[in-house]
């Protein structure tokens, strides 16, 4: 246990956080039985697996094996080390944590967030006053009035302005008495590169003569900044650098305010920029959001999987729409959305169009709108016509995204779609695709294998598929079932601990698990979770969290029976190792024999 969380705290954190709270503000749950389940953020899957139980206070992922406590979550989740995690979740449910006993350098990461959050939070108080109350933001004001935007966006999404100038914000934060290299840290200023021709050394505002678009966390935190120019000129947009807070592949703007819509409509939409955006909100399509001038990652996606099973992308051409589709279609596929597309009439962005049309004939579009593989096929008939050469050049354009699907029956189905609509043989375009995967193969980009587990949920799963760790005796499984029995009724504890049975384990993993148990047994609800911080191995907290979170019914019958047949087959198999030592010296097999002799030196050895 790291040291410089006190103890006590630890124990006040555990016992105040809720595990499905915590997890909820990411993952979309469902109750199913005693159990939640959702979607997993932490690997590609299509049904859900991840499954988190509140009574104990865990979860574990039944398709890539993460488990833990509250505290496993959010280091996972956000990448944070246990002080980290554990500090952010004090915060979180407002518990007091002392930060003496921190080494200097652990002080500085966790001050330094803190500190980047709260000069990002000056910053947009900053900006929105310029915008709002100061002879300089007029010009700003006109563009916005003049662009439609209403008040209550204006400030329900904390627009601001950077005026005109290179250190409004750097003497703003000076005046504070910040220091710039932490200033700097933020984003907001950018050091002079001394060599260069500027006129002095020291440090510049990054945004000048910019609309500020503060961009939020789900938490409601300001994590970074996008600025907009007012006129014609480059870059139009500007959006901060990476931070410790931002990371543009992982953020999203205006999800803080779109979460509880999204949840609700079970849809987000996604679209391109930030005025976009503003205009859907304000039409009343507040399940939106916008990416920060990238394409849509895997992170991007797995983040508003927690929200919405349905998405719809919004272009204003057809041509931006086809690149999307065809840069995304694979991460579509894995992540098993359902992706929609909606294109805007030429002419029309979603502004102009919702102002005409109206946000009805908008969620009507959205209804209609085509999945991600009939979109790219629509869009290369229109494109290329169905000319001799026409269907060459459709082929062209599908080989790839066909090529992408993962799901076997859906590519079997799209390419039986793709052969009938250019009126050619099936083995034809599963030649082209062929080819693709080929290349793609050469090219070295081999896919890791994903072992599919089927979710068989509420039974408790073997464990470690595939690595080869697992002892492959029968009496490794039943080792596994004796521990998942110990961590869900404890009542068998008291015979689990008298009569030895932890000293007929074979597999030392589960045996160093059966001891942490006997050692921490305690009478609180939260006891597995406790046990998981307890426990210092990782592999060995996610084999917990793995066995724990079955929902066996164990009675007391049962387990006596459990306990029956193992100690049974355990007692055979040193009896048939009795009988073959006997052989081996019946027949003068000396080398067999030797290798018997040491087995059972071993065994003896381990039931000491
Ligand atoms: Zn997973």
């Amino acid at each position: 246990m790291a040291i410089f969380v006190p103890e006590e705290k630890i124990f006040e954190i555990k016992n105040t956080a809720d595990i499905v709270e915590v997890v909820s503000e990411t993952v979309l749950l469902k109750k199913t039985g005693k159990n939640y389940l959702g979607l997993c953020p932490f690997h590609s899957e299509k049904t859900p697996s991840f499954t988190v139980n509140s009574e104990k206070q865990i979860f574990y992922c039944f398709g890539c094996g993460a488990g833990g406590n509250v505290f496993s979550f959010v280091m996972k989740q956000e990448n944070l080390s246990f002080p980290e995690a554990a500090h952010m979740l004090a915060r979180r449910y407002g518990i007091e944590v002392p930060t003496q006993t921190m080494s200097p350098q652990q002080k500085k990461s966790i001050g330094e967030r803190d500190s980047l959050f709260e000069i990002n939070k000056q910053a947009v108080a900053f900006f929105c006053n310029v915008l709002s109350n100061s002879t300089a933001g007029e010009k700003a004001r006109v563009y916005l009035k003049k662009r439609g935007m209403a008040e209550d966006i204006v400030n329900g999404f904390n627009l601001g302005y950077a005026p005109v100038g290179w250190d409004n914000l750097v003497n703003f934060f000076s005046k504070k008495r910040i220091p710039e290299v932490l200033v700097e840290k933020s984003g907001l200023i950018v050091a002079r590169n001394k060599n260069h021709t500027q006129r002095k050394n020291g440090f510049y505002d990054r945004f000048r003569d910019r609309i500020i678009f503060p961009v939020f966390d789900v938490s409601m935190r300001v994590i970074g900044f996008g600025g907009r120019v007012l006129d014609d000129s480059l870059p139009k947009y500007l959006n901060s650098p990476e931070t410790p807070l931002y990371n543009k592949s992982r953020s999203v703007y205006g999800l803080h305010k779109a979460k509880q819509k999204c949840r609700e409509t079970n849809t987000v939409y996604i679209v391109e920029g930030y005025f976009d955006l503003l205009s859907l909100f304000q039409h009343g399509i507040s399940n939106a959001v916008a990416t920060l001038g990238t394409s849509l990652t895997v992170e991007h996606v797995r983040l508003l999987k927690g929200y919405a099973g349905r998405f719809v992308l919004v272009y204003d051409s057809d041509e931006a729409g086809i690149k999307a589709a065809q840069r995304s279609i694979d991460i579509f596929m894995k992540e098993g959305v359902d992706v929609r597309i909606i294109v805007l009439p030429e002419g029309y962005d979603p502004d102009s169009y919702l102002l005409e049309f109206g946000s009805g004939s908008f969620e009507k579009a959205a209804g209609n709108a085509l999945g991600v593989m009939p979109f790219l096929m629509k869009s290369a008939v229109k494109k290329h016509g169905f000319s001799i050469e026409g269907k060459i050049n459709i082929m062209s354009d599908l080989k790839a995204p066909l090529a992408a699907i993962s799901d076997s029956v859906a590519r079997s189905l799209y390419i039986k779609k793709a052969a009938e609509l250019i009126d050619i043989d099936e083995t034809a375009v599963l030649e082209k695709i062929r080819n693709v995967s080929a290349e793609k193969k050469v090219a070295g980009k081999k896919r890791v294998s994903n072992f599919n587990v089927s979710p068989i949920h509420g039974k408790t799963m073997p464990l470690n598929r595939g690595n080869g760790k697992v002892h492959p005796a029968n009496w490794s499984r039943l080792e596994k079932q004796i521990i998942a029995m110990m961590l869900q009724f404890p009542k068998i504890l008291y015979e689990i601990s008298n009569r030895n049975i932890l000293e007929y384990f074979e597999n030392d993993t589960l045996k160093s698990i059966g001891g942490s148990i006997l050692k921490y047994k305690s009478g609180t609800g939260r006891q597995v979770s406790d046990l998981v911080s307890f426990v210092q191995d990782k592999e060995q907290r996610r084999i917990i969290a793995s066995l724990a979170i079955g929902e066996d019914c164990w009675d007391n019958d049962g387990c006596m029976k459990l306990i029956e047949q193992f100690v049974y087959s355990r007692n055979r198999n040193k009896n048939s190792l009795l009988q073959k030592i006997k052989a081996a010296e019946e027949s003068h097999d000396n080398e067999l024999l030797l290798k018997l002799l040491t087995e059972k030196q071993i065994q003896a050895g381990k039931k000491r």
